[in-house]
């Protein structure tokens, strides 16, 4: 194992008066993947990221110990996260009248803010407007895959043929069939921790090794087998074995840093866009970075329709400046691209551009969460301790309602994510009743046996789920803001009390204490996991995008990230999300070639 750390490659000058190939709008998982398979097939590229290209390991400190931050990893004073109750009580602009001089989403609020406070925007210079929304956004370069959860999940026929299945929506214009090589080709060159299963629902990837369940989640894994449902090792898009052709990434050596905060990795075992996609594209020689810019326009050439370029702001001086391309691909991810093209209007693109179905920013969809359980494994009370927080994740259980079955009361379904044993600070700690010697063994012998997991469960897409751009209120940068108009409806509310049943089910037939079920649902956007708004499809009276994410109105300009996605199933996107960019930019490449964008 080496910790040896590579210095990242050398920037290009960025040359505003040339013409590139391709203008990449964002540097997260999708502008990362497009920045990377375009460079590869030999394309100049300009990648414009509106944060900053921070220190990253100086940001993170994964080895630091809590006792030797001044607050135990807790932000400034002055500086605040927004908590459940803000979010439930107030609406959006949340950071609005704040005593506050800076104040950041809720996971600016987790242990370790302290860590994210310069990745997270700040909500006082990026306000939004309309229904409630937990957005969750991070604006520097790698952008939420800085300190993403990590779990890499493909999806299935299941989701991709979900209208065909249970006739509500519209099924995607692929199928599993098209995806998988690609979902291998992300699983090789970033590399996926997991064990394999055979699911139909939950395909497999090319998995490194895994990492280990302890006791209690081995107990939970095989009573469950017993009704035909599976537990499984965390799918980790972390590296467990290494990768021998990326030189600015390590194997993962289980600090557990990555779940101790926000997330986050030092040495890059954990996927990140910056070690995992940009560097190795800036060592292609093809890569011309520029951050700090605020892409706020797709420029559009008058007689031809065609995209030209993308107009941006300097994030710090304001000066406004045009990047020039044969091909525009957005990747602001969901929310933000949709707000590019929202904002992209001309006289050929009154509505926005590609926006000829006036289906851009609708069909918005997620994940709801919140409802759980956490039980008590009486055998582990007073074991030896164990490093059960020095690895990247804990368990997923698959989703297993309506593959086989019916459910009365709602369509699609929802799988959980969990996790038992020891923590660096004591699971269980603060509900521990009473003081002194006895309180603290009591916390000591208790900390290992604590089992506790949460669903996250479909959200459909509804035409009136959307955002679009506020008249009156802008950002610090004088852009208009987004305006949510977004709600669960019924078929979630149905599920999610689903998911706090069988939850407390499946822990009792495992013999497990439950010592508390949650039937709470977090407000909307919480589960940062956030899709559709621009939807792929075959009819372009319904959908923005073709099956390559290519605009149906704008040959040259496609959009990467999870706008295109047509539902949301529910597993964690981020995985699919780089399998399709990967899949559409080398559709892209081969166009360009043949001289066709
Ligand atoms: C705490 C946390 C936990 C998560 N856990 C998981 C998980 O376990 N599994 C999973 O699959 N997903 C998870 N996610 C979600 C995952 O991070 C996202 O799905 C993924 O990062 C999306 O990639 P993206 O490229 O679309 O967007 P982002 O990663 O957000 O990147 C978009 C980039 O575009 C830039 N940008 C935005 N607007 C502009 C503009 N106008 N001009 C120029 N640049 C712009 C942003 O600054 C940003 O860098 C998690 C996210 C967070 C924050
Ligand atoms: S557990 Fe592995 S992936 Fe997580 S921070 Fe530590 S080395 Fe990185």
């Amino acid at each position: 194992m080496t910790l040896l750390k590579v210095a990242p490659p050398r920037e290009q000058e960025v040359d505003l008066s040339r013409t590139y190939d391709a203008v990449v709008v964002g540097s997260g998982a999708a502008g990362g993947m497009a920045a990377h398979v375009l460079t590869t097939r030999g394309m100049r590229v300009l990648l414009l990221e509106a944060g900053r290209r921070l220190p990253i390991e100086q940001e993170l400190r994964s080895m630091e110990w809590p006792y030797d931050h001044p607050r135990r990893g807790d932000l400034p004073p002055g500086y605040h996260g927004l908590s459940l109750n803000e979010y439930t009580i107030r609406q959006p602009p949340y950071a609005k009248g704040s005593a506050f001089k800076h104040v950041y989403s809720y996971v600016g609020g987790w242990s370790g803010g302290d860590y994210v406070k310069n990745i997270l925007v700040d909500e006082k210079d990026h306000p939004y407007t309309g229904t409630r929304y937990a957005w969750v956004r991070a604006r520097a370069l790698g952008g939420k895959t800085n300190i993403w959860g990590r779990l890499a999940l493909r999806l299935s026929d299941y989701d991709f043929k979900a209208k065909t299945h249970d006739g509500y929506g519209e099924d995607w214009p692929i199928s599993y069939a098209d995806l998988a090589p690609y979902y291998d080709n992300v699983d090789l060159y970033l590399g996926i921790s997991g064990h394999r299963e055979n699911l139909p629902h939950l395909p497999d990837s090319l998995f490194q090794r895994p990492t280990k369940l302890n006791a209690a989640e081995v107990l939970l894994r095989r009573s469950l087998a017993r009704i035909g449902r599976v537990l499984t090792p965390y799918r980790a898009g972390v590296t467990s074995d290494g990768l021998k052709h990326n030189r600015y990434r390590n194997k993962c050596f289980g600090r557990g840093a990555c779940n101790r905060r926000a997330g986050g990795c030092d040495i890059h075992a954990a996927f990140d866009s910056p070690t995992g996609l940009i560097y190795p594209a800036m060592d292609t020689g093809h890569l011309t970075l520029r951050t700090n810019a605020v892409a706020h326009e797709v420029l559009v050439d008058r007689n031809s329709g065609r995209a030209r370029g993308v107009a941006f702001m300097d994030s710090v001086s304001k000066r406004t400046y045009e990047a020039k391309a044969k091909v525009v691909i957005l990747a602001a991810s969901t929310l933000e691209s949709a707000r590019l093209l929202l904002l992209s209007r001309s006289r050929q693109y009154p509505n926005g551009i590609a926006n000829s179905s006036g289906h851009v920013g609708h069909n918005f969809c997620e994940h709801v969460m919140g409802p759980g359980v956490t039980g008590l494994v009486r055998d582990q009370v007073g074991k030896p301790h164990t490093l059960d927080d020095g690895r990247p994740g804990g368990f997923y259980v698959p989703r297993f309602r309506n593959l086989t079955d019916r459910q009365p009361g709602f369509i699609r379904g929802y799988g959980f994510e969990g996790g038992s044993g020891h923590a660096m600070f004591p699971p269980g700690a603060w509900g521990t009743p009473g003081f002194g010697v006895d309180f603290k063994r009591r916390v000591r012998d208790h900390a290992g046996a604590f089992i506790s997991m949460g669903g996250f469960g479909e959200v459909l897409p509804r035409y009136e789920s959307a955002v679009d751009l506020d008249p009156e209120v802008k950002d610090a940068w004088g852009i208009p803001v987004l305006r949510f108009n977004y709600q669960f409806g019924d078929n979630e509310r149905k599920m999610a009390e689903d998911m706090a049943v069988t939850a407390r089910e499946m822990f009792e037939a495992a013999g497990i204490e439950v010592i508390g079920v949650d039937r709470t649902v977090l407000t909307e956007g919480w589960s940062i996991h956030e899709l559709g708004t621009a939807r792929m499809g075959t009819d372009p009276k319904t959908s923005v995008l073709n099956q390559f994410q290519q605009a149906h109105d704008v040959r040259n300009l496609f959009v990467v990230d999870g706008s295109s996605h047509v539902s949301a199933s529910c597993q964690n996107p981020t995985w699919t999300i780089m399998a399709l960019a990967w899949r559409s930019c080398e559709y892209l490449a081969d166009e360009f070639r043949k001289g066709n964008l």
